[in-house]
Formats: C-alpha cells, structure tokens, sequence
C-alpha cells in the first residue's frame, strides 16, 4: 500500500490533502502531518497508537515561520536557535493561538525544530503549514532511521515514506524548555548539554521520567524497547555472573569484544570510541540484535558525557534491569 521515494510534489499534496507522510530528518524518521489540520494531526496519534496527551514536535524551515507558532521567544532560546538550526535541537516555548492544543497535548507551551534535512527543508517550503512530527514508530518501540526501518514496522499504515537515506545523528532531538524563562533540558539527544551551556550558560535538567508519559512516570519500562529482554551495565560481570547460555546472548558495546561469547552476537556502535557515530548506530543496532536467535542483549553503560548520555538514557529507557 505504501511508496518510497523522493517525490517532494507527491508528498506536499498527500498532506494538503489532510492525510500523513513519513519524512526524513537527521535525527530519525518522523510521522508527519499539516499541524494546523486537528483531523490530520488525529491520524498521527492513531497510527503510532500514542496516547493524545503525548504532545508533537512541530517542524518548520524559518525563523520568521517559527516566531508566528510560539506567544514569545526568551533571548537565551532564540540564542540556541541561531546557533543550532537547523539541527537537533527542539525548543519548547509558550504557544501562540494558531497552535492547536491537539499538537501540544492539552499543553499551552509548544515544541518547535528546524530539522536539518535537505529533502524536508524543501518539502517544507512548499508548504503552506508546519509540520507536526513525533517519530515514525509504534509508541514506545525503537525509533526508525531507515526508509526500511518505518516499512518493517508501519509500512501498512501510510501511503508515502519520503526517502532521505540513513539519518546522520541517528538518535532523536535534544529538546530544551523555557519556562519562566529558566531554560531546563527535557531530553537528551542530537546536541549535547556541554555544547548548549557553551552558548547560554549552566541549565537545568528535568527528571526525564516526566517527559515520555507526563501522567504516569515509572512506567517507561518499554519505552525504545527491543523485543528481547535487554539488560544495562557493567558487561564483564555481567556476563560472568552466568545467567544465562553465552550462545543466547547478544552484546552492545561501544568498542569491546568478548571472548566467551559468539562473534556474531556482538555489535560495536563505534570502533574508535566516537560518541557521535555510536549514538548514530545505536537503534539500527539494537533491531539487529533483535533479529537473532537470542534470549537477552547485555548493553553496555556509556560515558556519561556529550552523547553518551543521550545513548545511557535511551538503553535504560529500553533495558528490563539494570545491572
Ligand atoms: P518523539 O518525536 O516521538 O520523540 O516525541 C516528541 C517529544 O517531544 C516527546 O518526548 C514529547 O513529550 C516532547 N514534547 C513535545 N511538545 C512538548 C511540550 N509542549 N512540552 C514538553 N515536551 C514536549
Ligand atoms: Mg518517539
């Protein structure tokens, strides 16, 4: 039922016409409709299976478009914005009226990015209306950066998937909040907190629990989740702690090998220790790791700076126990 392709035409009228198209961004793949259409922007939530009080990022290729979506835009923010748009960084800002509360989760504050995506800037620029976007995934599995990815998963679901290639961060947006003007880190991802407190100083940073599932924290257990059982921490005792067949294991490390278990169980995300490259590999990984004939994949606790925390929180948002 669906087409992959560039056709950026094909993919403007598909959503003029109130109906959703997956686009590409650096980050990963986003589920996409007109944020200013309340019916198409429903479909979003239907498709995903996302609960409607889980608001949307809203995308956008201008400054100028993006200071008509938000009430204000406190200077530390607009500082950020010059700096890392378009790039991986969501800013989250007091809603302006034409923002629909749909969008926002009931919220009146709104999240807005300028993706840095070539095929989507100009997807973006023929296009009347913004585009609201969480990532093309079922809520709470691992996000897709691959066409093949959002096919495997959603392929019976959408009508067009607008093929940009591999995403280059490969690991969602940092998103950052002004509230009361206070700038507080939501979520980690894309750019790294050192990068954001080099241009406008120390920033807080909010329990993540919060974020994912406001109304019920605690229950993020599978939230990025592979299919398998993944358990977090320290590989070397944990594998020698013997749970389980070493031939049932799969590993993810950041450069290690380990001798006891099968080569072919084991993924590297970067083989010369870059934290950029192994945050892009993360998800592709982990869904390689899922095909196997396995019963549990070890991970393997990052360093917990620039996008190593990114990574730390995405596997203890995926694992079952932390060890
Ligand atoms: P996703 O693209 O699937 O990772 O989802 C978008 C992310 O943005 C979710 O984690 C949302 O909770 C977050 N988000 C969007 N709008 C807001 C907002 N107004 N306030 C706080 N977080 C937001
Ligand atoms: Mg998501």
């Amino acid at each position: 039922m669906f087409r992959t392709g560039t056709d950026i035409e094909l993919a403007a009228s598909i959503l003029r016409s109130g109906d959703v198209v997956v686009i590409p961004t650096e980050t990963v793949y986003g589920l996409s409709a007109n944020a200013f259409n309340p019916e198409a922007v429903k479909k979003i939530f239907a498709i995903k299976k996302r609960p409607l009080f889980n608001p949307l990022i809203v995308h956008s290729d201008s400054l100028t478009k993006v200071e008509q979506y938000v009430a204000e835009f406190p200077l530390k923010a607009k500082k950020l914005s010059e700096k890392f748009w378009p790039g991986p960084l969501t800013i989250v800002l007091k809603k302006s009226n034409i923002i629909s509360e749909i969008v926002t989760g009931g919220n009146s504050t709104v999240a807005v990015r300028i993706p840095n995506h070539p095929l989507t800037i100009a997807l973006l620029k023929l296009l009347d209306f913004p585009l609201a976007a969480p990532s093309a995934n079922p809520f709470g599995f691992i996000s897709p950066t691959t066409p093949q990815h959002v096919e495997e998963q959603l392929g019976d679901k959408i009508k067009y998937i607008l093929d940009g290639g591999k995403c280059m961060v490969g690991i969602e947006s940092t998103i950052i909040g002004f509230f009361e003007d206070e700038p507080e880190i939501l979520r980690f991802g894309g750019i790294s907190i050192e990068d954001i407190e080099a241009i406008i100083g120390k920033v807080k940073i909010k329990n993540n629990d919060f974020l994912e599932n406001p109304i019920a924290p605690g229950q993020l257990k599978s939230h990025y989740a592979p299919k398998h059982k993944l358990i977090f921490g320290d590989l070397e005792k944990m594998i020698k702690k013997g749970d389980y067949n070493p031939v049932k294991i799969g590993i993810l490390s950041f450069n290690n090998l380990y001798s006891m278990i099968p080569q072919e169980n084991q993924i590297r995300l970067s083989k010369n220790l870059d934290l950029n490259e192994a945050a892009g590999n993360l998800f592709d990984s982990l869904r390689k790791l899922d095909k196997l004939d396995i019963e549990v994949i070890f991970a393997e606790e990052f360093p917990n700076r620039e996008l190593g925390r990114a990574i730390n929180d995405r596997l203890t948002r995926a694992s079952a126990e932390r060890y």
